[in-house]
């Protein structure tokens, strides 16, 4: 596999062309976007687009996110007019928020054989340049094998698919560490199929429409991955609620490995990983999974996290949290 490294600010679309030309050719390139590190692939083609779901080993009925670099490409890739909310998307996009709308011109193998798509304008320098060179709508889910943590570093999609595609593009840590916000508008209201980055309040600020949280009401559309284990390191993960029950814990399991706030580790002498500030969740949120990869890494045989406040983009790290820590 080749590594081609970039500028994440200001890449170098000579070094652009080489991964777009292997897009164009139905191959797989891994990139940054914001979010997430994703494993391309022609959207426009159900053959290059299986080869995504053969390198992650990800469940068929698990549809992709189609990114994009314009309105133009949204137009053709979709059939959706509301334009009370495409005014908003343009406030918002490029930026960590999937809208799931009705699909056109998009085959069966990104979509899961749903009539609808998952769509999204990322803000990444390096994604958009890439998407405009391979001039198609690129889908693209998390880099790492189905399950694990989603890839926040070059090195992350090096350990999981380093012997299964034939080239990813470093450019650094990726800005936020947690995947998209999903959103699907349905009639007056907007529901969050998968909390991410804006938060729900945020959505509701922006929308002005009655947010509804996937899972609190009946028939709610959901996003089909959601259902999965996922996000998840190898080694067993509890939740601890504050630090007397880090103290609890810790002390039944003298070789577990802490991943807390900065806050918290002050006042706690073991084995830590400092996520960073509680006053800073975006910190937090940055090295979420790479504190799960560490963990898996080293000889701590488990590892206790933190409880973070569940407001603003605490919701979606707790949703990543208590996701990587259930059993099933
Ligand atoms: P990933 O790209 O692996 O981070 O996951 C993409 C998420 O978007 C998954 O939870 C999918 O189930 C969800 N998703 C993709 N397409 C659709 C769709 N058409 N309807 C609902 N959810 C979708
Ligand atoms: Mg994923």
């Amino acid at each position: 596999m080749k590594v081609v490294k970039l500028d994440p600010v200001n890449p170098d679309q000579d070094k652009l062309l080489e991964p777009a030309e292997l897009i164009k050719n139905g191959e797989l390139v891994a990139f940054p976007t914001e979010t997430v590190y994703g494993l391309g692939a022609d959207a426009t083609s159900d053959k290059a687009c299986l080869k995504i779901y053969e390198a992650k080993g990800r469940p068929p009925d698990n549809p992709l996110i189609v990114h994009i670099n314009s309105f133009e490409m949204f137009f053709k890739y979709t059939d959706f007019h509301d334009e009370r909310i495409l005014k908003i998307m343009e406030e918002i996009w490029p930026g960590p928020i999937t809208l799931v709308v009705k699909k056109r011109n998009i085959g069966d193998v990104p979509t899961s054989g749903l009539d609808t798509v998952a769509i999204r304008m990322p803000g990444h320098p390096i994604a958009l340049k890439l998407i405009e060179l391979s001039d198609r709508p690129i889908a693209a889910p998390s880099a790492n094998i189905s399950g694990r943590p989603s890839p926040t570093r070059a090195s992350h999609v090096i350990s999981d698919l380093g012997n299964r595609i034939p080239m990813i593009i470093d450019g650094g840590e990726t800005f936020f560490g947690l995947e998209s916000t999903v959103i699907q508008p349905v009639q007056d209201k907007i529901f969050i199929l998968r909390p991410g980055p804006f938060s729900p309040e945020e959505i509701e600020e922006k929308f002005k429409m009655k947010v509804v949280l996937s899972g609190t009401e009946q028939h709610v559309p959901r996003a089909p991955g959601m259902k999965y284990r996922h996000y998840a390191p190898n080694k067993k993960l509890v939740i601890a609620n504050d630090l007397d029950e880090i103290l609890k814990l810790y002390k039944e399991n003298p070789n577990a490995l802490v991943l807390c706030s900065k806050e918290t580790a002050e006042k706690f002498e073991g084995n830590k990983y400092i996520l960073g500030s509680r006053e800073n969740l975006y910190e937090i949120a940055k090295n979420l999974f790479h504190s799960f990869r560490y963990l898996d890494q080293s000889d701590y045989s488990i590892g206790i996290i933190e409880k973070f406040q569940e407001a603003g983009i605490g919701y979606a790290i707790m949703n990543r949290i208590k996701k990587a820590a259930s059993k099933n």
